[in-house]
């Protein structure tokens, strides 16, 4: 392998994320990117399965999004958002309040997930606290569930994903409870916000699909459900679409497939198409009245210092437009066509436990996956760029993705699987 010498160099100095450093097998260099394509430095060419941690939707370099980036960091890369406004936040704040339900009005913007999810537990307890409500404490989040990686977000996360028993004591402790998905579990369900519904400020959930915990997907029927429990209990209601919005689970946001809204909604991701970092947070207007006061402290007292990035913000609008002039939301409908069809023949192989697709989402899971270095290792050897996790080998590629290229995927994937792993 023809290694630069920055590899070697920075390689002692940098810490990588989840990963044990001590017996990680070797990152690999990327130099380039185009469309679904990753070039590494030793000139070999991967066709990108994940989009970059499912932030890519239009690929990797759109030439558009270049345009508009360009544009933008010639007048002002960068300006605090304290005291002073910018149109690309500004019009990126209507056109996100366009695009969502009627009453989410309210954009809050940061430059992460994590951050934007703890934005919306501020503001879900906050909104308690103003109204004179002092008791609401606890977060109800389900099994499956990944909110983030930060204290607060990691709280709410699926027990094991989250660590919390490696940090008990040191992360509140929030209910973790099971999604509301049949008969046992809905009684479950009720049962327990009747007993603790006063001590509740808000259930947070990710809308169809639970992305990090596993790609386990539940039916629009479980949205309309917890919906139905907030109002019955009187609950705030959070969507975190941070993963499943804009386009992946096949319409531009995951509850649109349920026909109910959430009282907050977190995006990041594919915001920026892929681009900038870049995080939103949006509040219907019955919460954002709840901070109106005379009284200073009734205020959001938040204010990442990248917030808003001018930037990001040119991206993000870039992104909107391209979800209106090219048909994305058809081209994910393509890909999960195909998907579906060429992951099937996954499931006769053995180990296979599941094959399942939604939007531009394909997940084979195995009963387990004993050698995940090997398994990396293999599909590498494929020329794909697949990151198998737990015991899931999924794919998430852009929404541009060649049919041709697509089908190198599957087929990397099958063959791999094929193999005794
Ligand atoms: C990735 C993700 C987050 C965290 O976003 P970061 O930008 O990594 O902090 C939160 N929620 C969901 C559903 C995610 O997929």
């Amino acid at each position: 392998m023809n290694n630069p010498s920055w590899l070697k160099d920075g390689l002692s100095h940098i810490w990588l994320p989840y990963t044990q450093m001590q017996t990680m097998t070797a990152p690999i260099p990327a130099i380039a990117t185009k469309e679904s394509r990753i070039y590494l430095a030793d000139g070999r060419e991967l066709i990108d399965g994940i989009a970059s941690w499912w932030t890519a939707c239009h690929g990797y370099n759109h030439p558009y999004i270049y345009k508009k980036a360009e544009e933008q960091l010639r007048e002002m890369p960068h300006i605090m958002f304290g005291g002073i406004v910018h149109e690309p936040a500004l019009r990126l704040a209507s056109r996100l309040a366009k695009i969502l339900p009627d009453n989410l009005n309210h954009v809050f913007f940061s430059d992460s997930g994590s951050v934007a999810v703890e934005v919306a537990l501020k503001m879900a307890m906050q909104y308690w606290l103003n109204k004179g409500d002092t008791k609401r404490k606890k977060l109800l989040a389900f099994r499956g569930g990944y909110h983030g990686d930060t204290m607060a977000t990691m709280a709410i996360c699926d027990p094991e994903e989250g660590m919390h028993s490696l940090f008990t004591g040191i992360l509140p402790e929030h209910y973790i409870v099971d999604l509301p998905k049949d008969e046992e579990s809905i009684a479950r369900f009720d049962l327990f916000l009747e007993q603790h519904h006063s001590g509740i400020a808000a259930i947070i959930t990710e809308p169809l699909i639970q992305g990090a915990g596993g790609m386990l997907f539940h039916s629009p029927e479980v949205l309309k459900r917890l919906r139905y429990f907030a109002d019955k209990y009187n609950l705030l209601l959070i969507f975190d679409e941070i993963f499943t919005g804009f386009g992946r689970t096949g319409s531009m946001f995951a509850f649109e497939q349920a026909n109910v809204a959430p009282d907050i909604i977190t995006l990041s991701k594919a915001l920026t198409g892929g681009t900038m970092a870049l995080a939103a947070t949006v509040a219907t207007t019955s919460i954002f009245n709840s901070f109106l006061s005379d009284n200073p402290i009734h205020a959001l007292m938040h204010g990442p210092t990248f917030m808003a990035n001018p930037l990001a913000c040119a991206c993000a609008l870039a992104s909107l437009d391209l979800f209106e002039q090219e048909n994305r939301l058809e081209q994910v409908a393509k890909i999960s066509q195909q998907m579906t069809d060429e992951l099937a023949p996954c499931r006769a192989l053995p180990g296979v436990k599941d094959v399942r697709v939604m939007g531009a989402v394909g997940v084979v899971e195995l009963e387990k996956i004993t050698d995940m270095n090997k398994l990396k290792s293999q599909l590498l050897e494929q020329n794909v760029w697949i990151r198998p996790f737990r015991n899931i080998v999924y794919l998430t590629p852009a929404f541009t993705i060649t049919p041709k290229e697509l089908q190198n995927l599957t087929a990397a994937i099958y063959k791999v699987l094929s193999q005794a792993i």
